[in-house]
């Protein structure tokens, strides 16, 4: 075996070498040098769950992730001190 590899003799290698663009195509949000790709499919994974449950707003569905995130990690849920958990189906 001599030379460089063919893009599907990469396996996994390819996905992992690919980078996010500069800047989001639907946002423009700018994505540091180098930003993994992966992180970038989380991006428009946050950007399809906007656009199905919270009418196109980002903010709001990064706010509710956040919110659920902590309400699980709420280490007494029964005193309310937290806000409780809401399904993200439930605007
Ligand atoms: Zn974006």
């Amino acid at each position: 075996m001599s030379g460089q590899l063919t893009p599907h003799q990469l396996g996994g290698r390819a996905v992992a070498l690919k980078q996010a663009p500069l800047a989001c195509p639907r946002c423009s949000k700018q994505f540091a040098f180098a930003t993994p790709w992966h992180s970038y499919l989380g991006h428009l994974g946050l950007h399809g769950l906007a656009d199905n449950h919270f009418g196109g707003d980002i903010e709001a569905a990064q706010r509710r992730l956040q919110r659920n995130g902590l309400a699980r990690q709420d280490p007494t849920p029964w005193n309310g001190a937290w806000p409780k958990y809401k399904p993200v189906c439930e605007v």
